[in-house]
Parts: C-alpha cells; structure tokens; sequence
C-alpha cells in the first residue's frame, strides 16, 4: 500500500519537530500539523520565555548587588510593555527559526489541527486528510486548572507572558516547578507575591535540605509562602481583581490568579480511543520502551506520555523513535539520571536520587556544605549556597547531588556527565578544585557529614 507520507508528525513542539526533522534526513517523506505556534510550549509558552523573564527579574538583585561593590547605581523600576514588546519580537523570531528549520530539512508542514481518522489517515481542519506509513503523536500538554467557581479571572502560565501590565499582588496556586518559579520572577519583579501550597514544602520529590533551602530564601526575599494552604472559595471581582478565602482562614482580593497546578496532556478529541490507543488514568498516551502505543502504527513522544515532562527528553525520544522506526536500530529513549534545574531564586540544580529516595534504597553517605558565597558575602548578602553529594555505601558511586546556588542550572549540566558516567566520590577527590569558585566544594568534601 502506498502513502502520501513516511511519517506525519501532529504537534510542533520540541520532540514533534526534532522528530520531523532527523526521520527527513534518512530520507523519508515527512509531513506535520500544528495548531497554534511553531516551536510548542517550549519556546512559545514555557522554557524560553520564562528563562527571559528569570533573567529579567534577576537584575533588582543585580543593582542592589553592585552597591555592594561600591558602583553608584539606583534600582529603577522595570518598563514591563517594554520587555513585553522585545519577548514577543524574540518569540516571534524564534517561531520563524523553526518553520525554516522545517521547510530546510524538507518536511511539509501545515498551521492546521490534525486528528486521527484511522492507524494511518489524519484529517486536518482545513479539509486536507493524508495516509502515512507512521503517525507520531506530540502534542504536549496544557495547564490543569481544578474546577473551582470564580476561577474563570484566573490565569496560568499561558497567559503570564501577555499580561498588559504587571498587577501589583498575585496569588499563586501550586507548589512545583511552575508555581516556584514564577513567585520568584515575579517578586523579583515587584509584584507582591502570595504563593498557596497544599502540601507541607514546595516542590515535592526534590531533596528536602534543597527544597528547605529555597523555599527559606524565597520567603526571605518577600514572597508570601503559605505551606498546608489551599484555595477553599474564590470569586472575581471584576477590576478590583479576584476574592479568595484560604484553607488557613485567610480572606484577600489578589489583582490577580495564577493556577500552576499541573499539566494535562493533550489527548482529547483526537480520537485516540477509538483507535483503540490506550490511554492512562490523566489522558497520557501509554506508550512501550519504544514509544510505540498499542496501534503498531501510531507513536508519541514528549509530556504527551506523561514520562519525563521536559523538553530535552521529549528531543530524546523523538530521536529514539526515528532511529528505532527511519534507522532499523531498536533504540529506547534513556530517563535514567537526567540532570534538571529549577529557576527559582535561587535556582536548584539537581541529578539522581534525593537524600531520601536513596536511603530508602540502600546505605548511604551524605556529603553537605552550605555556606556563604565570596561574590553575594561581599556584596553584603547572608544568602547560603548548598552543595550535597548522596554517596553509595557499597559502590562509592555518586546517587544524587544537588545544588542551591547561583547558576546551579549551569553547574548540574557538568555534575550530570560524571554521574552518568558512574563516577565514584573518589573520582570527586581526584579532581583539583578550581578557585576560587562555589562549585569547587563539590570535590573538597572530606568528610560525610551524616550516614544513612
Ligand atoms: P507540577 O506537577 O510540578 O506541580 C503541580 C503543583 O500543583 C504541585 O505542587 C501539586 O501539589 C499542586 N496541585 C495539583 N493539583 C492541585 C489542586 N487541585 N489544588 C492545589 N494544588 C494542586 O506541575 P507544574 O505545573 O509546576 O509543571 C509541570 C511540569 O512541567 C513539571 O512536572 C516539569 O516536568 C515541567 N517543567 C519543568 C521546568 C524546568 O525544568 N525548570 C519548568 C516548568 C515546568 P502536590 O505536590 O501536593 O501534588
């Protein structure tokens, strides 16, 4: 049987386009339908936007840092329609890098929303339907907001990148990535910042003494933390901003809600079911070791799976999946020891197991310092660094480690090589320190400081 395509490719997010891409180049005939932007939640709504706005919010410390070191500055206050303008150009032109990415490597693409007629025919809004040998599903995923009255004033982080102006107080719903970091970009920012989290610490999963840190330095920093604390009743009050009644009694009107409750992925109404491609209890496609679903020709990549929910990953598996189906070479996308960081301030950089997941797993040892960095201690600052190492008794191989500090993003990304690799704590004590810098005390660390 012939088809009009090798592979069509629905969803141009980070693993739908690198997928699209790389099959093209083996020569296969590669088509791909999206329906908003080019470039997906990474690049339009999540990772490249929220990086500037990081990067844009960083700079308040910046000033009050360089007084520190005797420049003569003043803080200023940010022009937010002024950023807003440059985002948007920059957004702009990174969604016409992709599209040329596309069409330079071959691929037929179309601004259109495709669903699944058969294992092999997608159906675009616009009336066209193609057959194709493969159909890789990648469309992502969207904020979860919980059905709650009121809500309808409320944003999330879709809408964070277009508000018009900055409001002047914003609740925060949610204790993980999301939520943790744009309470810090937008105190950072100068909005007065309330952050709801149900559970008793933020960001859940990562090493308590990290989380503790951070979320020690958050509060420090001015943003209102509210542990053990939900929203119980809201209400929008139009111009005046939204009501809402916490779980620890609280009643205020915020200027504005932002839900960072999760992500759903994008399952609905494609037609997937009826396919007969399973599904998982939150709407994930379920997927094999090869990223193939239970209709032989049907796969998906990405948060679309629920796996790992992080752009680098969801490139991974989409060349996984070409170099398994385009290259006849079996490949399994690899979700052992992904380094990862939070841009929160401060960012929390972090590879393996955390102190607890590993002592849960066998005996360990644990090598940890906090102190003060020279650069902020100079400036006037008290804030810590933290840098742990979790050791395996019985290996000596690196579990896990964590950083809390200044650039822990760019820090883990070189902490990660070595873990992968299996090194040892005394592969870390052969390495000569590099001075004077923080991540130095990561192979200074003689000591444990505690066995568990
Ligand atoms: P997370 O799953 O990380 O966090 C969701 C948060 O919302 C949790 O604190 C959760 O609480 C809370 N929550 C869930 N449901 C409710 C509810 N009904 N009422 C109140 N609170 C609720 O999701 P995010 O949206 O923050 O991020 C989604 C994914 O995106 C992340 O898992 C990550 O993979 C990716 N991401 C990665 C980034 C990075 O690498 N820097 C940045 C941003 C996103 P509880 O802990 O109790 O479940």
């Amino acid at each position: 049987m012939s088809f009009d395509f090798d592979l069509f490719v629905i969803g141009g997010g980070s693993g739908g386009v690198r997928a699209a891409r790389v099959a093209a180049a083996t020569g296969a005939k590669v088509g791909l339908a999206e329906e908003s932007r080019m470039g997906g939640t990474c690049v339009i709504r999540g990772c490249v936007p929220k990086k500037l706005m990081v990067f844009a919010s960083s700079y308040r410390e910046v000033f009050n840092d360089a007084r520190g070191y005797g420049w003569d500055v003043t803080n200023g206050e940010l022009d937010w329609p002024a950023f807003k303008s440059k985002l948007e150009a920059e957004l702009d032109r990174l969604e016409g890098v992709y599209q040329k990415l596309l069409t330079g490597s071959g691929v037929k693409w179309y601004a259109a929303r495709a669903v699944l007629d058969d294992p092999h025919t997608v159906r675009l809004d616009s009336g066209e339907v193609f057959t194709a040998k493969h159909i890789l599903v990648a469309t992502g995923g969207r904020p979860f907001v919980p059905d709650m009255d009121g809500c309808e004033q409320a944003i999330t982080s879709n809408e964070i990148f277009h508000l018009k102006t900055l409001p002047k107080s914003i609740l925060i719903v949610g204790g993980g990535y999301i939520a943790s970091e744009f309470a810090c970009i937008l105190n950072g920012l100068g909005v007065e910042v309330t952050q709801f989290y149900r559970g008793a610490q933020i960001l859940r999963g990562f090493d308590d003494e990290a989380r503790g840190l951070v979320a020690e330095k958050m509060q420090e920093n001015g943003i209102a933390l509210c542990t053990g604390t939900n929203v119980v009743e809201m209400e929008a009050r139009g111009e005046a901003g939204t009501w809402v009644k916490g779980t620890d009694g609280s009643e205020r009107v915020y200027d504005q809600v932002m839900f960072a409750t999760g992500r759903t992925p994008n399952t609905g109404g494609l037609g997937l079911e009826d396919l007969g491609v399973e599904l998982g209890r939150r709407g994930e496609i379920k997927v094999d070791a090869y990223s193939q679903t239970a209709v032989p020709s049907i796969y998906a990549v990405g948060d679309v799976t629920d796996r790992v929910n992080l752009t680098p990953v969801a490139i991974r598996e989409g060349m996984a999946f070409v170099e398994t189906v385009f290259n006849g070479n079996p490949t399994a996308p690899d979700h052992d020891l992904i380094a990862s960081a939070v841009f929160t301030q401060p960012e929390l950089g972090t590879v393996g197991l955390s102190e607890e997941a590993a002592a849960e797993q066998e005996p360990i040892e644990v090598y940890c310092t906090s102190f003060k960095s020279m650069q902020q201690s100079f400036a006037g600052r008290d804030d810590r660094v933290l840098m742990k190492l979790i050791v395996s008794q019985a290996t000596r191989k690196i579990l896990g480690c964590h950083i809390v500090a200044p650039q822990a993003g760019e820090m883990i990304q070189l902490v990660g090589i070595a873990v992968k690799m299996g090194a040892t704590k005394e592969d870390f004590d052969r390495t000569v320190a590099v001075h004077p810098t923080m991540a130095e005390e990561l192979v200074t660390m003689k000591t444990p400081t505690r066995t568990a």
